[in-house]
């Protein structure tokens, strides 16, 4: 284990000030002695921006430096109001201007391609390499194609899965557009465990709603890999409500389960003895499993994900490097932004105590996930959790009520929308 001692800390962070970090050009210089404990982040997503944030705000002599490689980062929340044409890409447009400017946090666009553990150094695809004294991943998701046949990542330029938003998005929405009225929208959902649980079911209200008001004789299948989905009671009254039969779910048991798809023809075939379901456009989302780096840097478990321990987010695998967001085996929590930001200030905390030599907190932690079934009707599901018998653990939550009045669906669709203001405000604000 290489681990900075209490004194070694103090005296390194007393030595290095509020300093400012320009380009990649400390890469080579950052030996303990004199500048102080430098924290690398990988990823400026939901969780990564705000572990490099809020380290920042609990212990400013800290260096950060986060790695990414986009220069605008486009949150997947949100992404379903563009394709319904609510909100546009600039809408779900953030920049890391502010966490450069007014955070102090060292921000290099590039893309980690392998990391050195035993040396605590990353290197990155523009050749450049950056040592650390403690690594934060918070890499997302990657797909996989391999569980369905005759589709692969390659055909996602013509079959978007929309669920990294950003060109994927534009894609799939363009695709609608041109859509004739009468067409039909086939979304293939993915198994658990995937990133917004809701979101498929938040994504196809969405696209009826555009298609009520603009192509109000087309039709929407979702085939799903599964038998039932989050806040799935809820979803289904708001279909009824709003949509009457535009909707069609098929569980996996019953015939939603695709076995191939055809890319070519648009189809999907599910499980044998059903028929070929022919979309006009059609959205794959992938079984979905944890972003490459950290299957490169061999921090994954044999499902495809990053063990950690969860009460500060840090890999089994490794003592330097903490995992958090999508990537990683949180327990009860799901894979959404929400739960990685709650995590990033939990991987915050971690690692400025355990840089002091202090024990490890075990904060609450909360997700909410807002879901609009149109856009005066929204529903949510929230939870508390806490670190209990080495996992995250569901202390208590719910879902919105069933029944409720059109004044309470509009009061959750209103928090929808601020909770999209405040979140990203926290995260890159
Ligand atoms: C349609 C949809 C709707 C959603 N709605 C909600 C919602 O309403 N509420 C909610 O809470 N969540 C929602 N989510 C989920 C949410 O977007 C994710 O759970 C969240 O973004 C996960 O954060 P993360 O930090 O783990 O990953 P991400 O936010 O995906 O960030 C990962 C970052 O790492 C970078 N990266 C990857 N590899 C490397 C590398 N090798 N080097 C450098 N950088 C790298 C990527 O470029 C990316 O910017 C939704 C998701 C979808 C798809």
């Amino acid at each position: 284990m290489n681990h900075l001692t209490r004194r070694r800390f103090l005296k390194a962070a007393g030595a290095t000030g509020a300093a400012t970090f320009a380009g990649t050009s400390f890469a080579a210089d950052n030996s303990h002695g004199s500048n102080g404990a430098h924290i690398v982040v990988v990823g400026g997503g939901s969780g990564g921006a705000t572990a490099a944030k809020y380290m920042k705000q609990f212990l400013p002599q800290l260096r950060v430096t986060l790695i990414e490689p986009n220069a605008t980062y486009y949150t997947c929340y949100g992404s379903n109001w563009v394709l319904s044409g609510l909100a546009s890409m600039d809408d779900i447009a953030h920049t890391y201007d502010s966490l450069r400017d007014n955070h102090d946090i060292n921000i290099v666009a590039d893309r980690v391609t392998t990391v050195d553990p035993d040396r605590r150094r990353v290197h990155l695809q523009g050749g450049d390499s950056i040592s650390y004294d403690k690594l934060v991943m918070s890499p997302g998701i990657d797909f996989r194609y391999d569980a369905v046949d005759g589709i692969s990542e390659s055909d996602a330029s013509e079959i978007p899965h929309a669920w990294k938003a950003g060109d994927q998005t534009r894609l799939l929405r363009d695709q609608l557009e041109a859509m004739p009225n009468g067409g039909v929208f086939v979304m293939v959902a993915p198994p658990n465990p995937f990133r917004c649980p809701p979101g498929p079911y938040e994504r196809v209200s969405l696209i009826a709603h555009y298609f009520k008001e603009q192509k109000p004789r087309s039709k929407i299948i979702v085939l799903d890999a599964k038998d039932n989905f989050s806040k799935q009671g809820l979803f289904e009254e708001g279909w009824a409500q709003h949509y009457g039969d535009m909707i069609e779910w098929r569980a996996a048991s019953d015939g939603g389960h695709v076995e191939a798809v055809d890319v070519a023809e648009k189809t999907a075939r599910a499980d044998s003895g059903f028929e070929r379901v022919k979309a006009d456009v059609m959205n794959f989302i992938p079984r979905q499993q944890a972003a490459q780096i950290a299957h490169d840097v061999g921090l994954t478990n044999d499902q495809g994900w990053v063990p950690v321990n969860q009460q500060t987010f840090k890999s089994e695998m490794d003592d330097n490097i903490y995992v958090l967001g999508d990537a990683s085996v949180a327990g009860a929590m799901p894979k959404s932004g929400h739960s990685a930001n709650n995590q990033g200030k939990i991987v915050a905390a971690a690692i400025v105590r355990e840089l002091m030599d202090q024990e490890p907190l075990n904060p609450s932690s909360a997700n909410t996930c807002y879901s609009l079934v149109t856009p005066e009707h929204g529903i949510s599901v929230a939870n508390v959790y806490r670190f209990i018998d080495g996992t995250q653990t569901a202390e208590g939550g719910g879902v919105s009520p069933s029944g409720a009045s059109p004044e309470f669906r509009a009061s959750e669709a209103d928090y929808t929308r601020a909770w999209y203001q405040g979140i990203t405000q926290d995260i890159w604000g």
